[in-house]
């Protein structure tokens, strides 16, 4: 079934008309838009590539976004690809010769390149040369080709999922957090704003609070919340019907859905709440693990009705008076 609140992106998503396009546009993460503003100005100033940039958070957070802004305020390309598509050494190559001077490369999930193409990533980032061989067996050689000087954008859900030799080659690693319900309201009212829609104050925070502190997330509610008010042929988008048409779509007051619960359910009947060990819960749920760990959890981390402990995953009391359950009595630790 297609979640309505998973972060990750889909095809129907308004991502592109909702993107803001300069760093005073982007709302909230302000360590992350300080730190750029600083290395940018200084990268232009100097007439040089800006460092490498290594972008680590949840998806949906505008990692995408923050990258263009990057090259936009640079004055420069932006060229994008992502790990899973650069199947050989010679796609990456052909990106990296395309290149001019300060431009900036994004690759998306970057922690999902090969092993093959990772390494001809060393030389290029440090030195901004390829290292090619050329030709087979005894006659095969090996070519250094000058690149312009590039920077690259890379973006990761977790720095951990990176080798530790490709992060190092990161100058400038920042860090995107989910968005608390004051941003996000901004953010909707800015996204409403973009698809003339008009809306109440309250019926902007409702959206704001069901939204995960997920950008993505918020213009995906906002689009299915507006096309409600098209339908009932509502002038405005009021607390009442944002709250009608998401609880319609089965997304609770605090943006939890049906798979969110049937994993807190889950532990919390199953498992008397844990701690319950990560490959367990995926069995459980027949979902793999990497989706639980990156789409799941950190939301429920984050909301603190979950703890990662060395024996597994466990409960917290907040977690029991959401859902409603009485929580079972553990012997004290
Ligand atoms: P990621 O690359 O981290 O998955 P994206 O950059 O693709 O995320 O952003 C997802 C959506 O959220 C886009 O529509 C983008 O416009 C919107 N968005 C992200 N960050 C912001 C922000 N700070 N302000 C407004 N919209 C944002």
């Amino acid at each position: 079934p297609r979640r309505l609140v998973t972060p990750e992106k889909r095809d129907d998503d308004p991502d592109a008309s909702l993107r803001p396009l300069s760093l005073g546009d982007f709302t909230g993460q302000e360590a992350a838009r300080k730190n750029l503003k600083i290395f940018i100005e200084a990268a232009k100033t100097r007439g040089e590539a800006l460092d490498h940039v290594l972008l680590v958070g949840p998806p949906g957070l505008g990692k995408t976004t923050m990258a263009q802004i990057v090259a936009r305020e640079l004055g420069v390309n932006f060229r994008s690809t992502s790990g899973p598509v650069i199947a050989k050494a010679g796609d990456l190559a052909a990106q990296l010769t395309n290149l001019e001077p300060r431009d900036v490369l994004f690759i998306d999930e970057i922690h999902r390149l090969n092993p093959a193409v990772e390494e001809i990533l060393y030389p290029a980032m440090e030195d901004f040369q390829l290292d090619l061989i050329i030709g087979e067996g005894p006659a095969a050689r090996s070519v250094k080709i000058d690149l312009a000087k590039f920077t690259l954008v890379g973006a990761t859900t977790r720095a951990g999922l990176l080798t530790t030799p490709l992060r190092d080659r990161f100058g400038i690693p920042i860090r995107l957090n989910f968005y608390t319900a004051e941003e996000l309201e901004l953010i909707v009212r800015r996204g409403a704003r973009v698809l003339g829609v008009s809306m109440s104050e309250d019926g902007a925070r409702e959206i704001a609070r069901r939204s995960r502190g997920t950008p993505r997330i918020a213009g995906r509610l906002l689009r299915r919340v507006r096309d409600f008010a098209i339908v009932e042929n509502a002038g405005q988008v009021t607390r009442e019907l944002a709250d009608r048409s998401l609880a319609l779509l089965e997304v609770d007051s605090i943006g939890l859905d049906v798979m969110d619960r049937r994993y807190l359910e889950m532990v919390a009947v199953n498992f008397g709440g844990g701690p319950v060990g990560i490959e367990t819960i995926a069995a459980a749920l027949s979902e793999p693990r990497d989706a639980i760990e990156d789409i799941i959890e950190p939301f429920l981390l984050q909301q603190g009705f979950l703890q990662r402990t060395p024996r597994g995953r466990l409960l917290t009391p907040h977690a029991f008076r959401h859902l409603g359950l009485a929580e079972p009595s553990r012997p004290a630790a």
